[in-house]
């Protein structure tokens, strides 16, 4: 026998009932994305790797080391997203859909980053983010935190997550802090490891972002950004806070809460759940006007956010029910039993258009039968064997509640199945 060929680390199979979870969170979270007039946007997984290059910006951890980067067949230089931003920006742009109306979208799928695999730390992992265009104000940073809240409360997690939120400022203020950063961080070099020391020439305010613990008491000393901000941010700031208050929302101002990626300004946010350590911020967003610019277009008001779908799941993990997604099993003993089955199957399938049925495939005995029915999950197992097809009749038994068997005519099944199925 030949080697078994295993998936790439840190790519991960999602197997049923986690694929389940997966797909209740996106359909959750699109619910109430089309509840605030958000539209979805379907993006490519390759881009030019000058896209997220020119984007996040070249001192960044995910530029410098973590982007899947080859050559397609002609040398291009092609890159497996990291994030969605830039591919909705460049999209956008290209479309010619930016400058026409305030623009409300979400995306969603897989994203790529080669990092150390942990749990809540994937190579391949899944985001759902949403982005607006062409609104400058803080009352759309205040609605994408308020539609955040609102996916919480859906999923059940609101009360273990926490927002914290910063003002980054104009490019202007931002250089005046990270002067000012610089010459704090240059007193404590010693203290600093190598990668940091290298920060602290190409981009200090990642040190801000560090995630060494040992670094926690100087970075928790570090001057903040507020007291740099420009006029112009700190009311924008401040309007940001009023709506937040207005809407009842908990928040910390973080004033070391600088985010990753470079093309921020003013609003940063991010929710986090405290208890999941270094894997704690399950969403992360803000505001980027300098960013259609950057990628060829005239300077616009843009702002979104993006959420980690795994450490969401990592959440409902405990709450999570893998119960049954299967309503009924037939259970078909004899050749005639599975024809008249399948048809039977197909107008049940017809008639709810919700429904689950599985049809017992591949023979067997009626004992055989109802053990699989069982493992199935199902909540019926709905019988077809000699006597039921002499009769006309169907048996129902109950496979999850302590209930009667029960005989019923054929042609009664589909009238009734409600009332089996307790809906
Ligand atoms: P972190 O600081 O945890 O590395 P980040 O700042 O790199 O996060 P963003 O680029 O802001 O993350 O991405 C938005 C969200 O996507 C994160 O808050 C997180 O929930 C999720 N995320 C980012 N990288 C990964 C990954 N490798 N595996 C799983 N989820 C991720
Ligand atoms: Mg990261």
């Amino acid at each position: 026998m030949s080697m078994r060929i295993q998936s790439i680390r840190g790519m991960h199979d999602v197997l049923p009932p986690a694929s389940g979870a997966l797909r209740y969170v996106e359909q959750t979270m699109q619910a109430v994305l089309q509840q605030y007039g958000y539209q979805e946007i379907r993006l490519p997984i390759l881009e030019h790797t000058e896209l997220f290059r020119r984007s996040l910006g070249t001192v960044t951890d995910i530029v410098e080391k973590e982007m899947y980067t080859f050559e397609d067949r002609n040398g291009d230089s092609l890159t497996l997203r990291p994030e969605g931003t830039a591919s909705c920006v460049r999209a956008a742009l290209q479309q010619g859909i930016l400058f026409r109306q305030p623009v409300r979208l979400w995306y969603g799928g897989p994203f790529f980053r080669h990092e150390r695999p942990q749990k809540g730390r994937y190579r391949q992992f899944h985001q759902l983010g949403a982005e607006t265009f062409g609104l400058a104000g803080p009352d759309v940073d205040a609605e994408l935190i308020i539609m955040c809240r609102h996916m919480w409360q859906r999923l059940a997690i609101l009360p273990r997550a926490s927002l914290q939120i910063n003002s980054l400022g104009t490019l202007q203020a931002r250089q005046r802090y990270r002067a000012a950063l610089v010459e704090y961080f240059r007193q404590h070099e010693r203290r600093l490891d190598d990668l940091e020391k290298q920060r602290l020439e190409a981009n200090p305010m990642r040190i801000l972002d560090s995630k060494n613990p040992e670094l926690a008491e100087i970075i928790g000393d570090a001057p903040g950004l507020t007291e740099y901000l420009d006029p112009e941010s700190a009311e924008h700031f401040e309007g940001l806070q009023s709506l937040l208050d207005a809407a009842g929302i908990d928040y910390d101002i973080n004033p070391h809460l600088v985010r990753g990626l470079d093309y921020y300004s003013k609003t940063v946010f991010e929710w986090i759940v405290p208890e999941q350590g270094s894997q704690a911020t399950i969403c992360a967003g803000g505001r980027y006007d300098g960013l259609v610019e950057q990628l060829g277009g005239k300077p616009y008001p843009a702002a979104g956010f993006a959420v980690g779908l795994e450490r969401i799941m990592a959440l409902l993990e405990e709450t999570w029910n893998s119960d049954t997604e299967i309503d009924a099993y037939l259970v078909l003993v004899g050749d005639q039993a599975v024809l008249a089955g399948m048809q039977l199957a197909s107008q049940l399938r017809d008639h709810f258009p919700s429904l689950s049925v599985v049809v017992n495939c591949g023979g067997g005995s009626i004992k055989t039968q109802m053990k699989r029915a069982d493992k199935s999950n199902a909540k019926l197992a709905i019988i077809l064997a000699e006597d039921e097809l002499r009769d006309n009749t169907v048996g129902i038994k109950f496979l999850r509640e302590r209930r009667e068997q029960e005989t019923i005519p054929r042609d009664n099944l589909v009238s009734n199945l409600d009332k089996y199925l307790g809906a």
